[in-house]
């Protein structure tokens, strides 16, 4: 387990030029070249591609799995954008800073509100069918925290489907750019001035492309989505352990804002020991009237906020926390019988048919939800233009901490903060151009690897002891744990073990980051520190770690509002 140190205030972070941590693997058994490796195939890989295309720089794309795999495709309510005349990005912005609790920054959030509704309308261009009315208008509905009717969506509750299949189909169209799946990015390669020359990465079942081989390229943009797999109840699939996230603390990256982890309120409850990837019930659900009730019966949100079922993720979590406290219980309900057979079949068919298919018909039942992890706010801390603290090294989507959620995700923003970050990473390669080619160095040291044996365990812990609810001693108790848990357990130089090793490096920054921020805001919820502290802790945790493991954590302040 890595000692650490925390310092701070401060503005800037540390580039390191000396030796950093790799994941063990053996030597590079071929090689591919490219202007940009885009590591990811979701809405922000898929996105950055097609913009470093537009700039005239060949692309490869590596992905772990099939392409259209990630969070993305399983995105259901749609995406954010003022579109309707009577909204403004005014009003977005105002609403995703009060869902950020303060730790927003306020000149990304401006970006994402004002460029948000421009990259929908290039998204639509690039043959996405979102759902429309009467007149031919895209339909907007509401969902939590927002102020105004601002989601768009497509195939009723299939958003994310739709925007995975358009941008496939345009990337697969496109001859500037190559795409490798099967293949797991381990570790970033860096020159002798420590900028980004390209990752390392394992590829099954590719031909000649086999086994490891490096991918180098002088730009590296790291598009990996999120670490649901860190918590064993999620909504995230398979392919979301963070790799690309800790990827880039082992390079020496500023990691920011992990411990603000959503959990979304209302994931279906199939029973106490069901674990990994759980059905979400999208919130546009309660958007389109459904209600959350106790075990008696009662609506409980009406006293909570005066925006009811429609409170910001986060007090609705907190809210079915308490009140399943309260009573004893597993899981609350949620009441969409009043929406009707017509609204279920048109606007929900993925979650009518995924309630179905468990018995449970929500035109006539109540649906068993409670809170599981959903997406994670933090990630790879970059400017506006999607860089790293690594010259050469980009990070856009939910592996990314542009600053656009602060302490908690606005519904529907994270697409949305996919697409126009990506899209500005294109532009700022098309402005600067991509930093010189050269030899990357051997100046990796080997990390003990965590074997898959222990997943499950970490998971656990993380679940018990750093999810919704968290405490001092509960926070000591996982950190006690994943030291145990990792010295117990050995792995050997396989994707199933880099993986869990890279799951637990980032519950262990996860739940460093916990222990630190002595307070609840947003996602975070300390309950031996009930309220928010903003004369000491309105401040953006930034984390790297250094070759010898340790980890350093800086308090730095939050800039715009
Ligand atoms: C069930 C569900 C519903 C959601 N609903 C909404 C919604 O309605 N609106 C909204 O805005 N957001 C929603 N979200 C969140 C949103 O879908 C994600 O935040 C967003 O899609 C992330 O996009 P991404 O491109 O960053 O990552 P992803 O789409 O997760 O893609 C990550 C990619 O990286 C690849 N990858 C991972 N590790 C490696 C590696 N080591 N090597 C190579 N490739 C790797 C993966 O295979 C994948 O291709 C939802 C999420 C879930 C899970």
């Amino acid at each position: 387990m890595a000692d650490r140190t925390l310092t701070g205030p401060t503005q800037t972070g540390p580039t390191q030029t000396g030796p950093t941590l790799t994941l063990p693997a053996g030597r590079p058994g071929w090689t591919a070249r490219a202007d940009v490796v885009v590591v990811g195939s979701g809405v922000a890989g898929l996105t950055t591609a097609l913009h470093a295309r537009a700039a005239g720089l060949t692309v490869l794309l590596v992905t772990k799995a099939e392409v259209n795999e990630g969070s993305t495709r399983w995105a259901q309510g749609g995406i954010a954008a003022a579109l309707a005349e009577d909204d403004s990005p005014e009003e977005h912005l105002q609403d995703t800073l009060v869902a950020g609790v303060g730790l927003c920054d306020v000149e990304a959030v401006r970006i994402l509100v004002t460029e948000g509704p421009a990259a929908v309308r290039e998204l639509i261009s690039r043959g996405a069918h979102f759902d429309t009315d009467a007149s031919g208008a895209i339909s907007l509905t509401r969902e939590g925290g927002h102020h105004r009717s601002r989601i768009a969506h497509a195939g009723g509750d299939a958003t994310g489907a739709e925007v995975s299949r358009a941008l496939v189909q345009a990337v697969e169209q496109d001859p500037g750019i190559e795409v490798i799946e099967n293949a797991v990015v381990l570790d970033l390669l860096r020159d002798a001035q420590g900028a980004a020359q390209g990752v390392t990465l394992h590829v099954v079942g590719q031909g000649q492309r086999d086994g490891i081989g490096a991918a180098l390229a002088p730009a590296v943009v790291i598009a990996t989505g999120g670490f649901g797999q860190v918590f064993g109840q999620t909504t995230n699939p398979f392919v979301a352990t963070g790799d690309g996230i800790a990827l880039a603390l082992r390079a020496g990256a500023s990691i920011a804002d992990v411990e603000f982890v959503q959990f979304h309120p209302t994931v279906m409850w199939l029973g106490p020991h069901a674990s990994g990837q759980q059905p979400l019930v999208s919130e546009a659900v309660r958007g389109e009237g459904a209600v959350l009730l106790d075990g008696s019966g009662a609506r409980f949100m009406v006293d909570e906020h005066e925006l009811a079922d429609l409170a910001p993720r986060d007090i609705v979590a907190k809210a079915i926390m308490r009140r399943m406290r309260a009573e004893g219980s597993a899981h609350v309900w949620l009441d969409g019988r009043g929406l009707g057979a017509d609204t279920w079949v048109a606007r929900f068919p993925t979650i009518l048919e995924s309630c179905r298919a468990r018995g449970i018909d929500p035109v006539t039942d109540l649906i068993p939800v409670s809170p599981a992890q959903h997406y994670v706010s933090g990630g790879i801390l970059t400017d506006t233009w999607g860089r790293a603290d690594i010259p050469g090294l980009f990070a856009c989507g939910e592996a990314a901490c542009t600053g656009v959620h602060g302490a908690n995700r606005l519904a529907s923003n994270s697409l949305l903060e996919g697409l126009v970050f990506a899209a500005r990473i294109g532009r700022v390669l098309a402005t600067d151009g991509v930093g010189p080619v050269r030899d990357p160095i051997d100046a990796g040291v080997a990390v003990p690897l965590v074997g898959i044996a222990v997943r499950r365990e970490i998971q656990q812990v993380m679940d018990a002891e750093a999810g919704v609810l968290r405490s001092g001693p509960s926070l000591a108790r996982a950190h006690a744990a994943l030291a145990d848990l990792a010295a117990r357990t050995p792995g050997t130089p396989r994707t199933e073990d880099w993986e869990t090793t890279n799951i637990h490096q980032l519950a262990e920054v996860l739940v460093h980051h916990a222990q630190l921020r002595e307070e609840t805001r947003g996602s975070h919820w300390r309950e031996d520190f009930p309220d928010r502290d903003d004369a000491r802790w309105r401040v953006r945790l930034v984390t790297t770690r250094s070759a010898d493991g340790l980890l350093h954590t800086q308090r730095r302040d939050v800039t715009g509002e």
